[in-house]
Parts: structure tokens; sequence; C-alpha cells
């Protein structure tokens, strides 16, 4: 791992890696949750960050990791107060993510009323794809992802699904953090999320965008 690799297929080194839950109303349910009335944000550290072709660790605090495949937007200008109309101008591109969690250690956050910092920001739990630019994708606002581990098919989902689309999301964030080019948006994962094992095969794919692949190892 290095993180001041500039992201893949782009000359700019990652910043903030902005998270969003609960953003497909079938993975909120799933995890029965409610469906948001504001988009719910959290934080991973960006030592989490692993690139194509990398290893997922899964670490001895945790029994239960999940992947949770997801569109990530890459900001590439700076900006703070963005309005939803000018949001999109703010996102130089996309790639595809796994926010992977630690299941059983974000459901005793929950249940202690306690940050998902632990759960969410191990090292190497935040795999990254090379970047797509925008203006090289159909459209960014209905492209489908999908997961396949070990070949087989575990997560699909359309984005034009989200709850807040990438412009709301953009818009809202910059209203709390002054968004940096090379700052990440993890937009949320749709339903299907379940435990990873040691030895798996992890296949992220997505319409226009170029497919991720990370393998699994306990240590
Ligand atoms: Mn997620």
């Amino acid at each position: 791992m290095d993180i001041h690799l500039p992201i893949s297929g782009l000359n700019i080194r990652p910043g903030k890696v902005l998270c969003i839950g609960r953003n497909y109303a079938a993975h909120a349910a799933e995890m029965q949750s409610d469906i948001p009335v504001a988009p719910v944000i959290f934080l991973k550290p960006p030592t989490a960050l692993i690139g194509d072709g990398g290893e997922v660790l899964l670490p001895p605090a945790s029994q239960e990791v999940h992947h949770e495949v997801e569109l990530v937007a890459v900001i590439g200008k700076r900006g703070k107060n963005i309005p939803v109309s000018d949001a999109l101008e703010h996102v130089e591109g996309y790639a595809l993510g796994i926010d992977m969690t630690a299941r059983d250690l974000q459901a005793e956050a929950k249940q202690r009323g306690l940050p998902w910092s632990v759960a969410k920001g191990f090292d190497t739990f935040a795999p990254l794809g090379a970047f797509t630019p925008a203006r090289d994708m159909a459209d960014p606002r209905r492209l489908c992802i999908s997961l396949h581990v070990n070949g087989a098919l575990r997560q699909q989902g359309n984005v034009s699904r989200m709850l807040f689309g990438v412009d709301e999301l953009v818009a809202y964030a910059s209203s709390i953090f002054t968004l940096m080019p090379g700052d990440l948006i993890y937009t949320g994962t749709p339903e299907g999320v379940a435990a990873v094992e040691d030895g798996d095969r992890l296949v992220a794919k997505g319409t226009d965008l170029q497919d991720l692949t990370v393998g699994v190892r306990r240590i």
C-alpha cells in the first residue's frame, strides 16, 4: 500500500475519503435501517485505500467483514457550499470502489451509539479502481454496478436508484467540508452485501468503468 500514489489514471493524490451510508432503499431495508432524510456521511482514513490488484486484509478484531460495491466520485475542483446545479462540474470522474465493513463491529457500534470509524477504517478497507473521466462515460446517473465473488454474482444495482444522486451528495458534503481535488465520495451500496472469506477474489464491474479486482487474506 502506498497512499502517496496518485489515483490510478489521474495525477491527483487521494484526499478525504467520504462515504455515504444507506443510499439505496433496498440496502437500507436489508440492514433494517430507516430511509434517511439527508445523506448519511462517514469517513475512512486514506490509509484504508488499496488499488486494483491489491489485497484486503481481514483483521483479527472482526469475524464478519462484508463487501459493499459502490460508485466512487472523484473530486477535481475545490469547492464549498456548491449548489446542486453546479455540483457535477466538481466531479472529475468516477471509479469503482468497495466499502469493506466489519459488520460485527459496526453492529456493536450502532447498538452502543458509537462511531463507525473502527468498523470502516482498517487498512485495506477501501479498494479503489482506476479512474475514468466523466466525459468518457455515457451517463454516470444511470450506470450499472456489480460485484462478483469467486465468479458468482453477489451484488448488482443501477445508480439511478440512489436515494441521493452524485450531484446532491457533492452539494451536501460541500456544505460541511471544503471539497478538494483528490477527495473521494463512495456513494453507497445496493443490496446483497455479505461476508468475505480468506482466499476470496472480488471483482467489481460497472458500465463504462474499469474492473476492480482484489484478493482477500486473513491476517
Ligand atoms: Mn457503504
